[in-house]
């Protein structure tokens, strides 16, 4: 018998056929003998529509409210999925993130996990009973009002309570069969991985794969919780996170996948003075206005001005932000325009066995030349290298690495079962 954490995303619980067929599925694991705790997202497209209507009564809904109204979405579905559960004979009592201990801080739509203290869930889960968790959402320390935790973050509700409860397994339940080398939506014939570390997962989620929010796979890291993704519409074996495969005679596979971003801008500061401190301003700027960047380039200065240009990737939504912090220290810094482009695209290979394998940059390159694609920028880390290309170029540069380094599947293996895509 184990206790086993479950989290349903929004695709898996979309209508009340979905909630029933979902709530079999836990009665099921109940049945088999396990302790249950499950997390649910809100219910389809729910906190999308939620967040237009904030936005049809407001241009600027304060934080504090649009949280109040977004965390309704999963009390929506975490109340359904219990009554459905009762319907089959089980004891199923659901909770509020607050009820169910997730302390987070005061930053409304991006609020961080402080501490779980699962009282309730453990009290619960001692009666006998199913517990359902709403996910994404908490209680902050300091002022006791609802937060959330940033869109997706139910899987970090998922795996935070599983690492409170001390629990065996949290599975990620999604609307495909697991991690694929590429987005099946892309590359058809993407495969399956059926294991992945920890650091490459990570890498993963920074680099735009949806399936799991980076902050869930960090937490899992750290508390060394293995996360099992797979779909709530099939009974296929998924994917296992968990600690590089140790002990694992199996040699590592040199690349684990193909992943992409179309979220990113790019800007460059043309003309920036080639003297000490500028670059520091101009990211110390970009820190105040609380902007992640990404990937960073800067060119040698040219001999004649003795002036330099700047380019750097940040998340599209900041890209005005920042386009107005920098326009204001135009002057200070000296340097000639901002050139703004969020007609851009990040492609990035991903491999532990990257480390160990010369030639997987030239053969990376040497797939994108071929496909007839520009390269911007390049970054890498030591499992990761990622380019910046033309956004209607992602296609193909995703397409192109893939088949370069044999993860093509010569039969179709990724079937999308659910979700809008929104
Ligand atoms: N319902 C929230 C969202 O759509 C949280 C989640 O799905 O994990 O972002
Ligand atoms: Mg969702």
């Amino acid at each position: 018998m184990a206790l086993v954490v479950q989290k349903y995303g929004g695709s898996s619980v979309a209508d009340a056929e979905s909630i029933k067929r979902v709530a079999q599925r836990i009665a099921n694991t109940k049945r088999d003998g396990h302790d249950v705790a499950v997390v649910v997202s809100a219910m389809g497209d729910t906190t999308d529509e939620l967040i237009d209507l904030a936005n049809q009564v407001s241009p600027l809904p304060p934080a504090r409210e649009l949280d109040m109204l977004l965390t309704s979405g999963e009390r929506i579905s975490m109340a359904l999925l219990a009554m459905a559960i009762a319907n089959l004979g089980h004891e199923a009592r659901s909770f509020t993130g607050s009820q169910a201990g997730v302390i987070t801080d005061g930053s409304h739509g991006k609020a961080r996990i402080i501490d779980v203290t699962p009282g309730r869930i453990r009290g619960a889960l001692d009666d006998g009973l199913i517990a359902i968790v709403a996910g994404f959402q908490g209680v902050s320390q300091d002022s006791k009002d609802v937060t959330t935790l940033g869109r997706g973050g139910s899987d970090t509700t998922a795996v935070a309570l599983a690492a409170a409860l001390g629990a065996d397994v949290c599975e990620i339940y999604t609307d495909v069969d697991g991690i694929f080398t590429a987005d099946p939506r892309i590359v058809p014939a993407a495969r399956r991985i059926p294991d992945i570390s920890y650091e490459e997962m990570m890498e993963m989620a920074a680099c735009g794969a949806k399936i799991l929010h980076l902050r869930c796979v960090e937490y899992a890291r750290r508390y060394a919780m293995p996360i099992h993704v797979r779909s709530s519409f099939s009974h296929k074996t998924g994917t296992w996170v968990k600690s590089s495969i140790e002990g694992s005679t199996m040699e590592q596979a040199i690349i684990s996948g193909v992943a992409h971003d179309r979220s990113e801008a790019k800007i460059t500061v043309v003309g920036v003075p080639d003297k000490v401190g500028e670059a520091a301003t101009i990211f110390q700027t970009l820190a105040d206005a609380e902007i992640n960047i990404d990937m960073i380039v800067q060119n040698i200065s040219a001999a004649a001005t003795s002036r330099t240009d700047i380019s750097f990737t940040l998340p599209r939504t900041d890209g005005q932000t920042a386009m107005a912090a920098l326009n204001k220290i135009k002057e200070r810094i000296g340097f000639d325009s901002l050139r703004y482009d969020d007609q851009i695209g990040k492609v990035s290979l991903i491999g532990a066995g990257m480390r160990s394998h010369p030639g997987v940059t030239a053969k990376f390159f040497g797939s994108i030349a071929d496909a007839g694609v520009n390269i911007e920028m390049i970054s890498t880390s030591e499992i990761r290298i990622s380019v910046v290309v033309d956004q209607d170029d992602v296609d193909s540069a995703v397409t192109a690495a893939h088949h370069a380094f044999d993860l093509d599947s010569d039969q179709v293996e990724a079937v999308v079962y659910g979700g809008t895509g929104r």
